[in-house]
């Protein structure tokens, strides 16, 4: 039997401190952040550990303000090391990129952005298709095979930028492995990202559930998806 070690009362103090003490933390680019608080402003090392406050600097000890950009990053407010935040390109909220893929944009939020395998619908067609490729090139800078249009020029594309990037997808039917897409011959769309609205995936349907749907109007999957594209926008903009 031991008996457990006697909290540190300093260390107790600190970590309350850290949290709920008014503090604005500012990150101005890789392992730097700004602490400004009631006292004074200090800046903040957060991966060599070191503080500009007297607290770090003569004491040596692991300050508020270490503490607060820790919690800060860990909780999603500010960027962690060796990254900045840009805006995402469908929305205002912030996303976090590693400072050396800044270049390769347009970054997109957790709720716009699309991955191989996300089920999407078209807005034009109301179709549903398996995104196959990541946003990438510009429309304007896609040609469509076997002419010599570019996908901004595609008629049903003329609303969209021609600078939006291009993802690729498929219509159903089709799987996304780690090989890539099967079947291997099955045609890949090229379509304006924001032509495209990210959908919950089809459920998988028994034989029941496709009795008991059948005859439904449509229009009720469609109040389904925009409700669910409305619930995203809102958990966006929290
Ligand atoms: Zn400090
Ligand atoms: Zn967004």
């Amino acid at each position: 039997m031991r008996s457990l070690p006697v909290p540190d009362r300093d260390l107790e103090e600190r970590s309350l401190r850290a949290r709920t003490e008014p503090m604005a933390v500012t990150d101005f680019g890789t392992n730097i952040y700004e602490v400004r608080t009631d006292s004074g402003t200090y800046m903040v090392d957060l991966g060599a550990g070191r503080c500009t406050c007297p607290d770090h600097h003569f004491r040596g000890a692991r300050c508020k303000h270490l503490r607060r950009v820790a919690i800060e990053v860990t909780e999603g407010r500010v960027p962690p090391p060796g990254h900045v935040a840009v805006e995402c390109r469908d929305c205002d909220s912030e996303v976090f990129v590693p400072v050396d893929d800044v270049e390769d944009g347009p970054h997109y939020c957790p709720v716009h952005r699309v991955v191989p395998g996300d089920a999407v619908r078209d807005r034009e067609t109301g179709h549903r298709l398996v995104a196959v490729t990541h946003p990438a090139r510009r429309a304007d800078d896609v040609s469509i095979p076997g002419t010599d249009a570019t996908v901004a020029d595609y008629r049903t594309n003329r609303e969209y930028d021609p600078d939006e990037p291009v993802v690729g997808a498929v219509y159903p039917r089709a799987r996304v492995t780690a090989e890539g897409v099967e079947p291997r011959e099955l045609q890949v769309y090229s379509f304006p990202r924001s032509r495209l609205v990210r959908v919950d995936p089809e459920p998988e349907r028994t034989p029941d559930a496709r009795t008991s749907s059948a005859g439904e109007p449509r229009n009720r999957d469609r109040r389904e998806e925009n409700r669910r594209d409305r619930d995203r926008r809102d958990r966006a903009d929290a």
